[in-house]
């Protein structure tokens, strides 16, 4: 109790209606009423602030504190690296230095594979080598008597995946380019990930064996990308290799060190445990086995792990060779036996003293997570500008993808205009084509908004928009884009709308009617309801976005069909659908 006798109530940052009345156990039509009074118009599914919420416990008798987040979730990492969160609790003193983790990220087809595998051989002691039975995601090796982790899990997916949960495994990002090929979509990705995550990155100029090798022209565009080589007077190192032939590999480790030695790569060793899942799988013979990067502390055969919803006491600990180990320290990566379910990579481990302090956190976070399940995380302009007015922004990043590369250097150039106010802008990522899954992945784990000018967004990125709460926003006017951010720079947007999928419905036939065309269809998802507005999907080509015109169960016209029921829809003015293909029934919500 509090001194005004009001309870205490943890509430989040942002919380449902909904989801504030159950804690309260108070009925959501009273919270909204409350809300009214206090000049917040507001749905029961609607998101609000801790503010708000708070007005409305106190009107009901509660003292409103903010919610604590249980600390190895990992969320919000803002802009400080996750190393320096994880050692945030140790003593200056205790602080060792720790070999730097490198992982190699580029476009497809640059040789990242061919390049981590002329590491580990060149630089694995022969003896050792041989004995590598069973690749752990990751390994270590010696150069100049000093360790380097290799994060072996070459592409985004594993970084992002990271990233995306609010980890961050590497120290150093080697950007592999081939030197017969330049700067691909994949490389600009790659850099916006690593500039988002703050990660120094080294170029590893590859595959300059070949006749076609063109290393200035490849500087050239690493420029553009603000990436400048320390030869033409920046400060990115690029590195002439060769990894088929194995030839330069020896500069890039060196390279590697240098840059470590310019970074504050520590952690103590006899600190808190605490580290990031790398890879997790589940064996047929020997169970759930997880490779685990350690970040802080001492991980110790025996300790027992807790991770997401995973825990366990490990029975066994092996190195990247397959040895029996006992022991690992900050940067060491191993394989390990005994957790009760796979964990999710990028997914932070921390030791617990007892398998009963495990179940009660796995426990807490489930229904921690159910709580939260109503609540949408949104980057939504109005919210993104909120957190910058709480000092918790600061800057707008963008991602911004166009039809043509004519249309996307005007729209930066806007957009750069506009962010020399108080709110820098950031695009992170510009590039043409439409809007697809990775774009969607980058934003959510950059905290950044998707606009689209001229350009579609895919099925799937529709899709994993929603799922993470990412805002999409789509123009075909420079003008209206660069409105829009300004409003939102000046906190003066109206409020966004957001399309929320009611469900989805297969076309499995076609009929032929006298005023056109009608759809046999059978509804695979949700519901469809004839007032909504809907899309047509082929595969990933969105078809016509528009309303239905009719909608029947049987020979009835009806207001609505779920899930697992046939009907046959009518669509406004479209009748060039054909079996096979989707639709999608939605309606717009307004949020904020
Ligand atoms: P990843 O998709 O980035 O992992 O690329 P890979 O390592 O799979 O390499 C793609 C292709 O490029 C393969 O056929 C490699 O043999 C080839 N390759 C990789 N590095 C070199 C190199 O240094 N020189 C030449 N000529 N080819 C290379």
């Amino acid at each position: 109790m509090s001194e005004n006798g009001h309870k205490k109530l943890e509430i989040p940052g942002s919380i449902s209606v909904r989801d504030l009345a159950q804690r309260m156990e108070a009925s959501p039509i009273n919270v909204i009423k409350i809300l009214m009074s206090n000049g917040v118009i507001a749905s029961i599914n609607q998101v609000i602030d801790f503010d708000a919420a708070a007005i409305v416990a106190s009107d009901l008798g509660y003292e409103a504190i903010p919610e604590t987040i249980p600390e190895a979730e990992g969320q919000e990492t803002g802009e400080i690296p996750l190393w320096r969160r994880m050692i945030a609790g140790e003593a200056d003193a205790e602080l060792k230095s720790r070999p730097p983790v490198v992982t190699i990220l580029g476009h497809v087809d640059h040789g990242k594979t061919s390049l981590l595998d002329a590491i580990r051989q060149a630089n694995v002691a022969a003896g050792e080598a041989g004995g590598i039975t069973q690749h752990i995601g990751a390994y270590q090796i010696e150069h100049k008597n000093r360790i380097i982790t290799f994060l072996d899990t070459p592409g985004h997916a594993a970084f992002t995946a990271m990233r995306a949960r609010g980890a961050q495994g590497a120290d150093i990002v080697v950007l592999v380019v081939a030197a017969d090929d330049g700067v691909m979509p994949q490389t600009k990705e790659a850099i916006a990930h690593a500039k988002a995550a703050r990660v120094p990155i080294i170029v590893a100029l590859n595959k300059m064996d070949k006749a076609n090798a063109n290393p200035d022209r490849v500087k050239q565009q690493l420029a553009e990308q603000e990436l400048v080589p320390d030869d033409w007077g920046g400060n990115i190192m690029v590195i002439p290799v060769s990894a088929r032939q194995k030839m330069g590999v020896d500069d890039l480790l060196e390279a590697i060190l240098l840059v470590a030695d310019n970074t504050d790569i520590r952690a103590n060793p006899n600190g808190k445990v605490v580290g990031t899942v790398v890879e997790g799988e589940l064996d047929k013979a020997k169970g759930v086995i997880a490779t685990l990067l350690v970040q802080n502390g001492t991980l110790k055969a025996g300790d027992t792990v807790v991770v997401g919803n995973s825990h366990g006491r490990l029975r066994a600990m092996f190195d990247y060779r397959g040895k029996l180990v006992k022991k690992a320290g900050p940067s060491m990566p191993v394989s390990v036996m005994g957790l009760n379910e796979v964990p999710p990579v990028g997914e932070l481990f921390q030791v617990v003293e007892s398998e009963r302090e495990a179940r009660a956190i796995v426990a807490a976070r489930q229904e921690a997570k159910q709580r939260q399940a109503n609540i949408q995380k949104k980057a939504s302009l109005e919210e993104l500008f909120a957190k910058y007015q709480a000092g918790e922004t600061k800057e707008l990043r963008l991602i911004l993808k166009a039809d043509v590369q004519g249309s996307l250097e005007p729209v930066v150039n806007e957009l750069n205009n506009l962010g020399k106010g108080e709110i820098a802008i950031n695009v992170l990522y510009a590039e043409t084509g439409n809007i697809g899954e990775n774009d969607v992945m980058l934003a959510s784990a950059s905290k950044a908004i998707v606009l689209g000018f001229n350009v579609q967004a895919d099925v799937n990125a529709r899709r994993l928009a929603e799922a993470e709460g990412i805002s999409i926003r789509l123009y075909d006017i420079i003008y209206r884009l660069t409105e829009d951010i300004e409003k939102a720079l000046k906190g003066m947007l109206e409020p966004e709308t957001v399309t929320k999928t009611l469900g989805r419905a297969n076309i499995l036939a076609v009929f032929n009617i006298s005023k056109g065309k009608i759809a046999g269809c059978r509804v695979i998802e949700g519901e469809v309801r004839r007032n909504s507005k809907i899309r047509i999907w082929r595969g990933e080509d969105l078809l016509f976005e528009g309303e239905l015109a009719s909608l029947k169960h049987e020979k009835d016209d009806v207001r609505e069909v779920r899930q697992g029921f046939e009907c046959g829809m009518g669509f406004k003015n479209f009748h060039d659908f054909e079996v096979g293909d989707q639709v999608e029934c939605y309606v717009l919500e307004k949020t904020g």
